[in-house]
């Protein structure tokens, strides 16, 4: 059991790839605090399956665009299991428009889902690791689009590209207290944000023909490289990013 007596918070945990590392992290012991903003019963679904199989897993509402309900998560972490160990930044959302198109309340929306929170994510739970002593561990779910443009989805890059810096500074910042901070960034990830995609079969084949590894990815290999960063295996690892995208960041294939 890797993660034996620590307890993770993962953040839009009740779906897609949140809902993955959730299943994984509490496979290897992890006390699970599972935040949603959406479908309750899917969470209630989850605590149920992973209590049932003999783990911890709590469900607890939060907006995590607010950073008084990301604070709202971690009391709910150390009131129940005394104390936070790994803080995953997975939530996110896309909202397509190109820059000319774009404006400022989606903007902000996107910003504010997938960076702000992460941000916050990162800043509150190293504050609770401070003041509790032992370091602790950050994983901010990022993307390839951290580092890649996607014309069409520019506030999305945006927000993304911010969390790859995010991670360096508090990964350099934070080091000397024992805190790790780490993007894993998934490449296409079969999951409800890539619906439209993936249902459309000439999309999909075209994505999966500039996938080196040839397909999709299913949220548990995300999930499994978030358990690896989260794990003692990562020791030495911090400040940088982990990209989980079966190569196509590397591929000349064009898309
Ligand atoms: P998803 O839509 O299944 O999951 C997103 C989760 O975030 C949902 O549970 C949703 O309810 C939650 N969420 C949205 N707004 C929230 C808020 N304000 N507060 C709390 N939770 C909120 O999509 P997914 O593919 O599982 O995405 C998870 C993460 O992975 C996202 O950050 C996404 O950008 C990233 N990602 C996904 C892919 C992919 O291909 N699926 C690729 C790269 C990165």
């Amino acid at each position: 059991m890797q993660l034996e007596n620590k307890t993770a918070i993962v953040t839009g945990g009740n779906s897609g790839i949140g809902e993955a590392i959730v299943r994984r992290l509490a496979s290897e012991g992890a006390n699970v605090v599972i935040d949603y903003v959406a479908k309750p019963d899917d969470a209630a679904d989850l605590v149920k399956d992973i209590t049932t199989a003999g783990g911890k897993a709590m469900g607890v509402e939060a907006d995590v665009s607010r950073p008084t309900e990301i604070q709202k998560l971690i009391d709910s972490a150390v009131h129940e299991y005394g104390r936070l160990d790994v803080m995953v930044n997975n939530a996110g959302i896309e909202k397509r428009h190109s820059l000319l198109d774009a404006d400022e309340e989606s903007f902000d929306l996107v910003v504010a889902v997938d960076l702000k929170s992460a941000f916050f994510g990162t800043q509150l739970a190293a504050k609770q690791f401070v003041s509790q002593g032992g370091g602790g561990v950050v994983v901010n779910v990022s993307s390839v689009h951290e580092d890649w443009p996607m014309p069409g989805n520019i506030s999305y890059c945006v927000a993304k590209g911010g969390m790859r810096m995010l991670t360096r500074t508090a990964g350099v910042e934070l080091g000397p207290q024992g805190i790790r901070v780490i993007n894993i960034a998934p490449g296409a990830v079969a999951t409800p944000i890539n619906t439209k995609t993936l249902n459309d079969p000439e999309q999909k084949q075209k994505l999966e023909d500039a996938i080196p590894l040839g397909k999709v990815a299913e949220p548990s290999e995300i999930g499994d490289a978030v358990l690896f960063a989260a794990s003692d295996a990562a020791r030495y690892i911090t400040a940088t990013t982990i990209f989980v995208d079966g190569g196509i960041m590397q591929s000349s294939v064009g898309l």
